[in-house]
């Protein structure tokens, strides 16, 4: 079975060969924090944190990389309105983008890269793309000319910015034509600004990600996420640079979109007063319940947002979970064999099988779950009379399934005891230490131990891990 992946490049699903063996480099699109992250960003980052997971559980060693646009227009007005430093700006979205991660379970991405951290590279990439004749300077900005790259609107089909009815048309009469967009912008009072050959400025929007993927993957790299809204101009803008910088095509090999988050069949956007905050929907629901209502539906499909779908998607969820619980809390009682064994271990192995294809076509974890379900619905129905090594098999099989798509880790060792509860008997254990009742305190830890969590005394006192 070979991994199929559409590309948008091609239009059609191919089989998945990575330039360098094993080795995956992966980029995707990061925040713009000068504003609360929103479900949109919550559907693309747990999509491409599934891809992450399923290709490093078949082998690959992925490095996972993202930017994160600290400087650009709309930081620059948030400061202006804010009377704030742009680092001050971005500092607590930036934080509650984390911590919503963390609660998504997006664990998969190995380095945040900051696009004021690659100024040097940005700039000789522009320095490159005047000397090619790509690039052209003008009173301090510098733009790149889209009619000196062939293969502009390859990407997306589109070859210059569809205008919507009613939409502002901003002539700049710097550029030679409309299309054009800016690598580097010319400082303007009050804004952050660094050297550069052109004078201070900071640069475009579009030129920081090339700039950052050169300099950590080359000339070419394997895949290229983002939301469907950033294909053009963004992504068509980046294989112009990099392709014109470089030399080399192509400069990324599978480039994949995430489809649109709907809420309530509607465009989410602040003006249509629809608009959910990542922050307000983890105040609301789960974040695990979140992941699962996300992941249920394939990466390239739209999903339509509301709180009853969520709801749907919480109780089938809860089934799934509490399936996997009862044949857990099973398997420590059951005896070592039962007359329903090898259906619950057929059960188990087309489950993988029946997974792996699924996600094998184009990570399709709708197909995937369904397959979990399936093996729910069998070893739940034969709980009673399946033996210990049966159920751990299906166990096994869920411990894999839940790493993939990073659901139900709730239910894996140690994860099921709230923090506030390992503080308490992590104080009854020092308590009984005082003591010198040594019998107590040993066993507190022992049966921590055993759910996975281990205690380490340091000089400053007791700490915890979930091992
Ligand atoms: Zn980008």
């Amino acid at each position: 079975m070979a991994l199929r992946v559409h590309n948008t490049l091609t239009r059609q699903k191919e089989e998945f060969s990575p330039l360098r063996g094993q080795r995956v480099n992966m980029f995707v699109c990061g925040l713009t924090p000068q504003d609360h992250a929103h479900l949109g960003h919550a559907k693309t980052y747990v999509a491409f944190d599934v891809v992450a997971r399923y290709l490093r559980h078949k082998g690959y060693a992925v490095f996972y990389l993202q930017n994160v646009t600290d400087v650009e227009d709309r930081i620059i007005d948030a400061m202006r309105e804010k009377g704030l430093a742009w680092q001050d700006v971005i500092r607590p979205f930036w934080e509650e983008y984390l911590e919503a991660m963390d609660s998504l379970n997006v664990t998969s991405v190995n380095l945040y890269a900051r696009a004021t951290d690659y100024i040097p590279e940005i700039v000789e990439q522009i320095r490159g793309l005047i000397a090619r004749g790509h690039a052209y300077a003008v009173d301090g900005d510098v733009y790149y000319a889209v009619g000196s790259f062939d293969g502009w609107g390859k990407l997306s089909g589109q070859r210059t910015e569809e205008l919507r009815p009613g939409a502002r048309v901003e002539v700049d009469a710097k550029k030679r034509d409309p299309a054009d967009f800016a690598l580097w912008k010319a400082r303007k009072p009050g804004e952050p600004a660094w050297d550069s050959p052109w004078g201070p400025g900071r640069p475009g929007w579009h030129i920081e990600d090339t700039a950052i993927t050169i300099h950590h993957f080359g000339p070419q790299y394997d895949i290229h996420g983002g939301a469907t809204e950033l294909m053009f101009p963004h992504h068509e803008a980046e294989i112009a640079q990099a392709e014109a910088f470089t030399g080399s095509r192509p400069f990324v090999k599978y480039w994949m979109h995430t489809g649109l988050l709907n809420v309530k069949g509607e465009k989410m956007s602040k003006s249509l007063r629809n608009f959910w905050s990542l922050k307000d929907a983890l105040a609301e629901y789960d974040g695990e319940v979140l992941r699962f209502f996300l992941v249920y539906a394939h990466y390239r499909s739209p999903i339509d947002f509301s709180p009853e779908a969520v709801d749907e998607a919480k109780s089938a969820y809860g089934r799934l979970t509490d399936a996997i619980g009862n044949l857990e809390a099973e398997m420590r009682s059951a005896p070592e064999t039962g007359i329903q064994d090898h259906v619950v271990r057929a059960a188990a192995r087309s489950a993988r099988e029946t997974f792996d294809a699924a996600m094998e076509d184009d990570f399709n974890t709708r197909e995937a779950l369904a397959a979990v379900f399936d093996l729910a619905g069998v070893a739940n129905k034969a709980l009673g009379q399946t033996g210990r090594e049966a159920l751990a098999d299906a166990q096994a099989a869920f411990e894999t399934f839940g790493e993939v798509l990073g659901l139900w880790r709730r239910k894996g060792r140690g994860a099921a005891v709230s923090e506030g509860l390992i503080d308490a008997l992590v104080a009854l254990r020092e308590d009984a230490r005082k003591r010198k009742d040594f019998a107590t305190s040993d066993r507190i830890r022992d049966l921590l131990a055993a759910d996975g969590i281990a205690l380490e005394d340091t000089k400053t006192g007791v700490r915890w891990k979930r091992s």
